[in-house]
């Protein structure tokens, strides 16, 4: 499959919660580079404090409606990342991945279409079985891959970019991760990360530094050339199910 205005292959970047300290840190640098950003909302937390109990980024603004907006129109898009940010059960699904569509799409003032995994991967199963009928067209994870052109939409997967992995693997940041296997399959590379901030990240395994940030979208564009779609997810899942004649 050849992408959008015959691009070899396709680059994104998601950040989970949607922090407030992104205009500041990571909004420069995309606007640098060209690169359009996502980012998957928590439902219940738009343009107040991060209230999710044990997280890394409890305390930390969440953007605002009218903040989300702005970015809107600046080509970004937005995701739902749950209601809570409670691991997603078979019994909690409905609340968290159907109501918390409705709830967000109330904010954004149009429809959500990609619902984004909270937790870790074990809340994916439970999550998928109500998605489609919820009306979502895409779920992301994190599992850790490239998604081929012929990429299941919903399930997703997205790489980390992150300072340092655990221990007691341990892995130093790589700016090329995964880039070289997405352009020779033609696939499509989805990074995330959650708030880059400078100096340290808020957290060594959820995040890269802004410094980090910065050479990976360098790198996408020496590496990727005019090969590379540089676009918001949203618009990838379109692409894709416009190719595949399910719109
Ligand atoms: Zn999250």
């Amino acid at each position: 499959m050849t992408w959008r205005d015959d691009k070899r292959w396709v680059y994104s970047i998601t950040y989970d919660e949607g922090c407030q300290a992104l205009l500041e840190h990571a909004l420069p640098i995309h606007r640098r580079y060209g690169v359009p950003g996502h980012v998957c909302i928590v439902s219940r937390e738009v343009g107040i404090p991060r209230s999710t109990k044990g997280s890394s980024y409890e305390g930390m603004l969440i953007l605002s409606r009218d903040e989300i907006h702005m970015l809107s129109g600046e080509g970004w898009g937005l995701s739902c990342h749950s209601m809570t940010h409670a691991a997603i059960t078979d019994q909690n699904a409905h609340h968290e991945v159907v109501e918390a569509k409705a709830a967000l799409e109330e904010v954004a003032g149009r429809p959500i279409s990609i619902f984004c995994v909270p937790g870790n991967h074990d809340g994916y199963p439970p999550a998928r079985a109500v998605a489609e009928q919820a009306g979502y067209r895409a779920i992301m994870t994190i599992y850790d891959d490239i998604n081929p052109p012929d990429c299941d939409l919903m399930r997703l997967c997205r790489v980390p970019l992150h300072t340092e992995y655990p221990p007691p693997f341990y892995s130093a940041y790589d700016p090329y991760k995964r880039l070289h296997q997405c352009a020779d399959a033609g696939g499509w590379v989805m990074d995330y990360a959650h708030c880059p901030l400078p100096d340290k990240p808020v957290h060594p395994w959820k995040d890269c530094t802004t410094a980090q940030l910065e050479q990976r979208f360098e790198t996408v564009l020496r590496v990727g050339g005019g090969d590379v779609w540089l676009a918001e997810p949203n618009e990838v899942v379109e692409y894709i199910l416009a190719q595949r004649g399910s719109l």
